[in-house]
Parts: C-alpha cells; sequence; structure tokens
C-alpha cells in the first residue's frame, strides 16, 4: 500500500494507472477508521481497479468550539486497516499542504440546502466539505467516489455539487454499518464513556420507531418525528439538536411522509454530537 503525503506523488501514481487503463475509487474520510470506513472501501474494490483513500482532519468543516483539536487520531491503526482491506493507496496530506496561510477559494451550494438539519447549527460546515471534497476530486480524479448514507445530507449535498459543476465522477452511496446493538459506527463514538455508550442507542432505538410508523403507513411527518422525539426524550443524558424530515435529494422540509423522505437526527449524548437517519421505503 502506498502512503502518499503530496497531491504530487498522488498525482504521479494516478497517471501510471490511468495510464495502464485501471479505474480509480475514492473513499474520502477523516481517519480514526471503522467497519463504516471499511464498507466504503470494500465497495470501491469491488467496482473499481484501484482505491485511494484520503485520510484528512478538514479544518475547514469545524467551526468555532468545535472538536477539530480533539478529534481522535491514530494513523498507524487506519494504515493497518487499509492494508488488510486492500486499499492501494493512502493520502494523508498536511493540513498546511491543502490550505496554504493566503488560502481564500471556497465551494458553496448558495441554496438553503445545506442551511437545513446539520447546517443549522453548523453554518459552515458543509461549504469545508464542498471544498475538500472538490480538492481531493481535483487531486485524485476518481471515476468513482463513495460516501457513507450515515451523513446523509453530506451525500445530498456532493450529488448536488457534482451535478451543479459538472464533475467528471460518479457517486456511490454505501449503507450505515451499525454496531450489533444499533448504534451507527462513527469516530465520535470514541468520545463516550460507558454510561453515554449505553445512552447512545437512543438514537437507533428512535430511527427503528420511525422506520416501522412510515412502514405501517403513517403519513403525518409531524406525527413521526413526534414520536420519535417522545422516543429520545426518555434518555436523560440525550438532548435533541433536531430531528426533522425532508425531501430526500432538496433537503426541504415535508409535511407528508413518502417513499424517498429523509428522516434524519442530531443528538447530543452528554458533549458527543451523534447522528443518525433513516429513508422511507428503503430496507436497514
Ligand atoms: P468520516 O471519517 O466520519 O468523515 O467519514 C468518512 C466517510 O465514511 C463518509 O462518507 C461517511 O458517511 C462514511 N461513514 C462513516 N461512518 C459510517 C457508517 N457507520 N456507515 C457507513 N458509512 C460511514
Amino acid at each position: 500500500m502506498i502512503v502518499a503525503e503530496s497531491a504530487a506523488e498522488v498525482r504521479a501514481q494516478i497517471r501510471a494507472w490511468k495510464q495502464a487503463g485501471l479505474s480509480v475509487g475514492l473513499v474520502p474520510t477523516m481517519g480514526y477508521l471503522h467497519e463504516g470506513h471499511a464498507s466504503l472501501v470494500e465497495k470501491s474494490r469491488s467496482l473499481c481497479d484501484r482505491t485511494v483513500v484520503s485520510v484528512f482532519v478538514n479544518p475547514t468543516q469545524f467551526g468555532p468550539g468545535e472538536d477539530l483539536e480533539s478529534y481522535p487520531r491514530d494513523f498507524a491503526h487506519d494504515c493497518a486497516l487499509l492494508e488488510e482491506r486492500g486499499c492501494d493507496m493512502v493520502f494523508h496530506p498536511d493540513a498546511s499542504a491543502l490550505y496554504p496561510p493566503d488560502f481564500a477559494t471556497y465551494v458553496e451550494i448558495c441554496s438553503d440546502m445545506p442551511k437545513q438539519l446539520c447546517g443549522k447549527t453548523r453554518p459552515t460546515h458543509f461549504r469545508g466539505v464542498c471544498t475538500v471534497v472538490t480538492k481531493l476530486f481535483n487531486i485524485v480524479t476518481p471515476n468513482m467516489a463513495f460516501f457513507g448514507q450515515k451523513d446523509a445530507q453530506q451525500l445530498a449535498i456532493i450529488r448536488r455539487m457534482v451535478r451543479d459543476l459538472s464533475m467528471n465522477v460518479e457517486i456511490v452511496a454505501c449503507p450505515i454499518v451499525r454496531e450489533a446493538d444499533g448504534l451507527a459506527r462513527s469516530s465520535r463514538n470514541s468520545y463516550l464513556n460507558a454510561q453515554e455508550r449505553a445512552a447512545a442507542t437512543v438514537l437507533s432505538r428512535s430511527v427503528a420507531v420511525g422506520r416501522d410508523m412510515a412502514a405501517r403507513g403513517e403519513r403525518d411527518a409531524r406525527a413521526l418525528v413526534a414520536a420519535m422525539k417522545t422516543v429520545i426524550e426518555t434518555e436523560p443524558l440525550a438532548r435533541i439538536d433536531y430531528v426533522d424530515a425532508v425531501d430526500g435529494v432538496t433537503m426541504q422540509p415535508v409535511d407528508v411522509v413518502r417513499d424517498g423522505v429523509l428522516v434524519a437526527m442530531a443528538v447530543h449524548i452528554g458533549k458527543t454530537r451523534l447522528i443518525d437517519n433513516f429513508i422511507v421505503g428503503e430496507g436497514v
């Protein structure tokens, strides 16, 4: 497995692969890798000849007071996992390599799409995501790029950006990977102490209740969301940021629960903010 720190190293290798007629898949991550990330690598390997994983804690997607400094990092563990899973190249740049001191160009969706859901409390988050993903696409020039459904709003925004800017990459969505008790895998789960870890199952329990109600024919988004919030409110360590039903493509709030509607939540468990979601009409 090649470990590249500079864009130049990545570009040279990609050029060689493309000259040999090989397709390239990209899996962008912030590291501290787990089975959720591994599922994206596996999907990429099943569809592309070569898989590149970026490991980069992207400063521009963190707001003031968020967990940029404390975000968990373990690059040796990440490399071991990626090597075992058959990743061909890891791109692990320094922040200063991607963001020179006079960096001033951002990619932003100029509708209220990035202002819904997570955007309500993280107003600059998706601008940072779009900017770094654009840079990674420009460096790696992948045929396909793989994103988890766990970050459903991110996925929808990346799809919109790719369409709006005519980017030559196919976006592939991958299902949420969960722990045995239902908790969606996340690097941030490592922040939870034992009591919080137990409490954190309230997100997936609420998702299960919402999914069941929708499957049984509930069409009133307000009733569905209210029932899901009631589940979360039974957990004393949980504080709801949002639970919302939105159009799965535009992220606009909906009144009626139809197939394709995204029901998403962000919930604080102690100091840790966790997210989860489901799409109406889609399997677990
Ligand atoms: P992150 O390192 O958290 O920025 O995530 C990198 C990529 O992995 C994103 O596309 C995430 O949606 C995806 N991902 C993270 N956790 C999971 C999970 N539990 N299941 C599926 N994909 C995930």
